[in-house]
Order: structure tokens, then sequence, then C-alpha cells
């Protein structure tokens, strides 16, 4: 058998915010083409833990291997290698969606920028607005161009921070769609949700972050059903 190829790794990361410890020693394994859940009650630490990997926060302490090298401070070029979608847009609200892409295009030494970014916004539905500025645009619409912005550069590892919020029926089967897509193409995806349909429709597996640690991990397969894997879940939570 082919061994399985690690593209990120998280060794006992913690993060002291405000003199509290919130996390308390995350450790995962993401391999690539795989992935991989993370649900957890609300104040778990989840996006904390997102964004320390990604270097939006500096970790109090840990490692963290991208595609086999060890994260530091200026890593700049490894971290390239992690698309990261957050709770904020990071998007300018006076740009249109174009002009949006071509920013972040520009900034990530993005090739064809416009052709790219023309291609990106008719995949996300939103290529009819593509010259209005985005301020008057609904959560939905602006969570449409953030997931365009994500996969401007092809990033080999997303990060998705409850990426279907907002979302309506249409666009949730659109991102779930180029998702699927992209694990295909060997991308690997760290997914946080708190909707079990959306973990169960794209997850390999899932983890439970509680109280700064994760505290379990199974497989999803035929055995873990909707109801199981709540079943699961609760039982995880109440006992961690
Ligand atoms: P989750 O994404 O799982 O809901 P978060 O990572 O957002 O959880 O938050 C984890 C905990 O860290 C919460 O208790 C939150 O109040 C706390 N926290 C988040 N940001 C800060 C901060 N800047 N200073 C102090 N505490 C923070
Ligand atoms: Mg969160």
């Amino acid at each position: 058998m082919k061994e399985l190829e690690i593209m990120l790794e998280i060794k006992n990361l913690t993060k002291i915010l405000s003199d509290k410890l919130i996390l308390r020693g995350v450790s995962l394994k993401l391999n690539k083409g795989e992935i991989l859940a993370v649900v957890g009650p609300n104040g778990a630490g989840k996006s904390t833990f997102f964004k320390c990997t990604v270097g939006l926060l500096q970790p109090s302490g840990g490692e963290i291997i991208v595609d086999g090298e060890i994260i530091k401070k200026k890593s700049a070029a490894t971290r390239k290698k992690i698309g990261f979608l957050g709770h904020e847009s990071f998007l300018y609200s006076t740009l249109t969606p174009l002009e949006n892409l071509r920013f972040y295009g520009k900034l990530y030494k993005v090739k064809s920028i416009d052709s790219k970014a023309n291609q990106l916004l008719k995949e996300v539905g939103l290529h009819l607005f593509k010259d209005v500025p985005i301020r008057s645009f609904s959560r939905g619409m602006l969570q449409r161009l953030s997931i365009a912005r994500v996969m401007l550069a092809d990033p080999e590892i997303l990060m998705l921070d409850e990426p279907h919020t907002g979302l309506d029926q249409d666009a949730v089967s659109l991102l779930n769609m180029i998702i699927k897509e992209k694990k295909n193409i060997g991308t690997s995806v760290l997914l946080i949700s708190h909707d079990f349909e959306q973990v169960q429709a794209l997850a390999d597996s899932v983890a439970v972050l509680k109280k700064g640690k994760i505290i379990d991990t199974a497989p999803l397969n035929a055995d873990l059903n909707l109801e199981k894997m709540k079943d699961w879940y609760s039982r995880a939570v109440s006992e961690g």
C-alpha cells in the first residue's frame, strides 16, 4: 500500500490569551487529499487553533509542520501553501469582486490574474456582479467572494472556519462541490463546522475539540451515519 503523505502536522500547540490557556496541546495530522472536520462547542478554541496555524496569531508553544517543513515566524513561503477562510472576510468594501481578487492575486503572485479571477467569479456565481462595489453585498455574496479569494492561489491545504455560514442552499452545494473537486486533485482540507450534515457529506474523519484539546477522533464511514455521529459527539463532549 502507498504510504500516506502528511501535509500538515500539529504537535502540542498551545496558546495563551489574556493569561488564559485557550489551546492546551492540540495535536493532529492531515494527510494529502484528506478532509478532516473539526467540531466542538462554542469557545472550545477552534478558531484560535486555525489562526495560530495560519500565522494570524503567534502560538505560545508547540510545532506546526507544513509539507515536511517546520514553520517559523518568517516562513511566509510555506504558509502560502495554506488557504484560510475565517470569520472575517478580509475583503475591501469599496472595491468590486474583480478588484478584490486582483489585489489578492498580486499579493499571492498569481499568474494571469484576470482570467483566473473571472473564472473563479463564474464558479462562485458572482460573475454578473463582478464590477459592483461589494459594500452592498449580502453575507452570502461576501462568503462566495471569500471562497473565490481563498482558491486564488491554488493552496495545497484549505483551512475553512465555518465556511457554510450565511450561504443559501445553492451556494452550499457549490462550496461542497468545489471542496470535493479540490480533494480529488490532492488538496487537503481542515474544516470547522457545526453542521453535521455538511461534515457527513464532506469529511473523511472528524475530530472533537473541547476546552482547547482534541478529545476524540473518528473515521467517517458507512458505520457512522448522521444519527450515530451526533450520538458519538454528544458522548465525547459530555465525557471529555
Ligand atoms: P471557537 O472558535 O471554538 O468558538 P475561539 O477560538 O473563538 O472558539 O475562542 C476560544 C476561547 O478563547 C473563548 O473562550 C474566547 O473567549 C477566548 N478568546 C478568543 N480571543 C480572545 C482574546 N483576544 N483574548 C482573550 N480571550 C480570547
Ligand atoms: Mg470560531
